[in-house]
């Protein structure tokens, strides 16, 4: 896709992506007993919520040098810098032009982390052999932790009331206190315009994800889900574009919730072009897809984030999306991925539970 054209924006739709009516605090409420999909528990107040066990900015850039050194195919770029100065990047593999392209983008919410973690284990599974032929049919743009400076804490606001031990805070917003997945049309931070500048207006995308975290009590068929997804329900969306969406999701579907301790839903969305998922499909006409999984890594709502117990099979969500996708790119199956699933896929609803089971 070439043709780029300026998505027009509706400022009276203004919803919330990042699982904000699962942001509400339920007390009190008794009930239901907690069973997290695959296992995992809840925050219960007696599971410890550890950031330690987290990369650090450094030690994430430093795995991408690694990383870097050692994959031929890899070449890892410097795309700009965050409030603080830190740098921002994007991991390519870029075989041949002709070539389709998936960009997978990570943490724009700083305290969403685990979508990093699996990203950085995919990037190492690249430079693989059991990769190679796959590398060779498609072009691969990975943007970890777009959010450097909120998921390490070194912002311009207070976080003492958030939860998490080890060491250092993750906040959803940047430096400057600003939900930069809000800010796709103004394009005001820094970590915005580096995305826009230097990754989307110079790479011919074709498909991309979007790896988000959500609170821990959203459930389809009475279920707590492992994830949600959404295609771009803005209007200024080309029907084609959406299209490349919906069989995006269906690869995502088909591969997750296929296993046992996948189970996804609907998520439900907005129609702004603030958002990446609405604004990048409209402005560069990029088939895009909303990745919310659960639990987040830090927040001052104890409701939202999930005990380091399940940050294995969340983990293992995020290689398994996008290892299957790039599967499906390389060998052509995306073309043809049947989007009926999306008919019957359950919009997610919120489940209540008592206060103590997260
Ligand atoms: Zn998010």
């Amino acid at each position: 896709m070439t043709t780029k054209h300026t998505g027009s924006t509706n400022p009276l739709l203004k919803k919330l992506t990042c699982g904000a009516a699962a942001a509400a605090l339920l007390v009190g409420v008794s009930g239901t007993p907690a069973s997290a999909t695959g296992n995992g528990p809840d925050y219960g107040g007696n599971e410890t919520i550890n950031t330690s066990i987290l990369h650090t900015y450094d030690s994430m850039v430093a795995e991408l040098r690694k990383q870097d050194a050692k994959q031929p195919a890899l070449e890892l770029e410097v795309i700009g810098q965050s409030v603080k100065g830190r740098d921002l990047f994007v991991a390519k593999y870029l075989s041949n032009p002709a070539n389709p392209t998936v960009l997978f983008l990570t943490q724009q919410h700083g305290n969403e982390q685990l979508t990093t973690e699996g990203a950085l284990e995919v990037i190492k599974h690249l430079g693989t052999g059991r990769m190679k032929n796959t590398l060779k049919n498609i072009n691969i743009l990975i943007v970890p932790m777009l959010n450097p400076d909120g998921a390490m804490g070194d912002v311009n606001f207070d976080l003492s009331d958030y939860i998490a031990s080890g060491g250092r805070h993750l906040t959803r917003y940047n430096a400057n206190n600003i939900d930069i997945n809000r800010d796709h049309v103004a394009k005001t931070q820094p970590e915005i315009k580096a995305l826009h500048n230097n990754v989307l207006s110079t790479y011919d995308v074709d498909y991309m994800i979007d790896l988000h975290h959500q609170g821990t009590r959203s459930a389809v068929d009475g279920k707590l889900v492992s994830g949600s997804i959404l295609y771009p329900t803005t209007p200024d969306v080309k029907p084609e574009v959406l299209e490349g969406s919906k069989r995006l999701g269906s690869i995502v579907y088909q591969n997750v919730d296929a296993t046992g301790w996948g189970h996804l839903g609907k998520y439900v969305g907005g129609t702004a072009n603030t958002i990446a998922r609405n604004g990048i499909a409209a402005e560069y006409d990029i088939s895009t897809l909303l990745f919310e999984m659960r639990g987040m890594s830090d927040h001052f709502n104890p409701g939202s984030v999930l005990g380091q117990k399940s940050n294995g099979y969340l983990r293992q969500q995020t290689i398994l999306t996008l290892e299957s996708v790039i599967k499906a790119i390389s060998d052509g199956s995306v073309d043809t991925a049947d989007t009926s699933f999306w008919d019957s896929l359950p919009e997610q609803e919120y489940l209540p539970g008592k206060a103590n089971d997260e």
